[in-house]
């Protein structure tokens, strides 16, 4: 019985491209009390791994909390795995209104201490008292009350490229930070105001909700299902969306636009910009916004240091990253002296610009890659690879690219290459070609060639 990935991310990739079906990207949650988290993750796994459905999902004693990405075919195969447990039963999918069909390539589920590292002591207050819920044509309706105050509960990288009109957009990069500033701000309004609040999914808000509840205020109203509900029920029933810019979502694709108003600026220059993007110097992976311009003339990068950092050969880089952890922190601070334009806290509600994208607002530009072959072997001293050449032909010149779960994506010139044990200029199919890397093949590493 499988209870784990057996396929690397780059496989998975090419699979769905190979099958061709829809995909549907969706999220949802839900609070209860589960006995045997790990049980309960191993059912999901089995049963969720034969609808090829992928994603990230948290379970825990207090409930469950998923990313997921199913094949269109099996949204009511994958509905019914749900409803088969009583606290699931008429849940929520919240389906994000653009869809990528590489929003996520593994399947994970795991077990953890709480599906929300919201760092709150929940002892201290009732959970389960929460606010009220309102649907996207209610929240409209408050929103107009001159009483009420609207709270945005996510953090400042969120709320910088899209929020509600008026909303309080605290400078925090944690939830839990948010909690207690609020309550200081806001502590003369609790008896008479409305304290409105929302957030992505609308799950964090169900904790938000019940904490201020505890804290006191005495109308305490949440958005149900957060941004991506609120989106979906504004385009379905045509009503104003008062939510200006594009909703950061945490899949590869950083956003989703809601209105085609840009309330952000290019991190770099100052232009209006609302695509955030990491910088490419391994080393630093700096979560910022870029415009095409900057992103041409940086190479990708957040500053001078890191452009120079990535011209460097791969060895060097390599050297330079040890001891640093970054890993796939891709949040981990979205601020950086280097970035001129950066806005948190107090933001605007005008609208810089209106888009002109058209709908692909994937972040890297994809480079059309060619599978060529698999590693055959590695020579470790001499940094030689070893690849059998299954699929198209390979010459000098090309520009290609070495993946793997180890390796990661690094991009060569061919410039010399012995075929079947001889210098040659080109190889083709069942060919065994070899030539010098800087780094180190893994068996599992591909060779793919990338169009010019
Ligand atoms: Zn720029
Ligand atoms: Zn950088």
């Amino acid at each position: 019985m499988q209870l784990y990935n057996t396929l690397s991310a780059e496989e998975r990739a090419q699979l769905i491209d190979e099958a061709g079906q829809q995909r549907l990207t969706l999220s949802f949650y839900a609070y209860a009390k589960i006995e045997d988290p790990k049980k309960f993750r191993d059912d999901l796994f089995i049963q969720w791994n034969k609808l090829d459905a992928l994603g990230r999902t948290y379970v825990a004693k207090e409930g469950i909390n998923a990313q997921m990405s199913v094949p269109a075919e099996n949204f009511e195969a994958f509905r019914e795995t749900l409803e088969a447990y009583d606290f699931m039963r008429g849940i929520r999918l919240n389906v994000a209104v653009e869809h990528d069909d590489h929003s996520f390539l593994k399947l994970t589920v795991k077990v953890r201490d709480k599906i929300v590292a919201d760092g709150l002591n929940d002892e201290t207050f009732d959970v389960t008292n929460i606010g009220v819920h309102l649907k996207a044509k209610e929240f409209n309706q408050i929103l107009e009350d001159p009483n009420t105050i609207v709270v945005d509960f996510r953090n400042h990288y969120e709320s910088e490229i899209g929020h509600f009109k008026g909303a309080i957009t605290p400078d925090v990069e944690t939830f839990r930070e948010s909690l207690p500033i609020i309550n200081e701000q806001l502590k003369d309004f609790k008896e008479d105001k409305n304290l409105v609040m929302y957030c992505t999914g609308g799950i964090r808000c169900e904790k938000a909700s019940a904490y201020f509840k505890h804290q006191g205020f005495k109308n305490v109203f949440q958005l149900e299902g957060g941004i991506i509900n609120y989106a979906k029920q504004i385009k379905e029933e045509g009503l104003e969306s008062k939510f200006i810019g594009k909703n950061f979502v945490f899949d590869h694709r950083l956003g989703e636009r809601i209105t085609d108003d840009i309330v952000s600026q290019c991190h770099q220059c100052g232009k209006p910009c609302d695509n955030h993007t990491n910088c490419l110097n391994d080393g630093c992976h700096l979560l910022f916004i870029q415009c095409d311009e900057c992103k041409a003339a940086m190479e990708n990068c957040c500053s001078t240091e890191c452009l120079e950092i990535t011209h460097l050969p791969l060895a060097e880089q390599v050297k330079l990253r040890r001891g640093k952890q970054v890993g796939n922190k891709v949040f981990r601070k979205g601020k950086s002296e280097n970035l001129k334009f950066k806005h948190s806290g107090e933001l605007s509600d005008i609208a810089l610009a209106k888009t002109q994208e058209t709908k692909d607002i994937r972040q890297k530009i994809k480079i059309k890659k060619t599978l060529v072959g698999k590693a055959e072997h590695y020579f470790v001293k001499a940094q030689v690879a070893l690849f059998v050449v299954e699929k198209n032909e390979i010459k000098l010149g090309d520009k290609i690219l070495i993946s793997g779960p180890t390796t990661g994506n690094q991009e060569l010139v061919l410039e010399k290459m012995f075929v079947n044990g001889s210098e040659n200029s080109s190889a083709k199919v069942g060919d065994k070609i070899t030539f010098e890397v800087p780094f180190r093949i893994r068996l599992s590493d591909k060779l793919y060639k990338l169009d010019a």
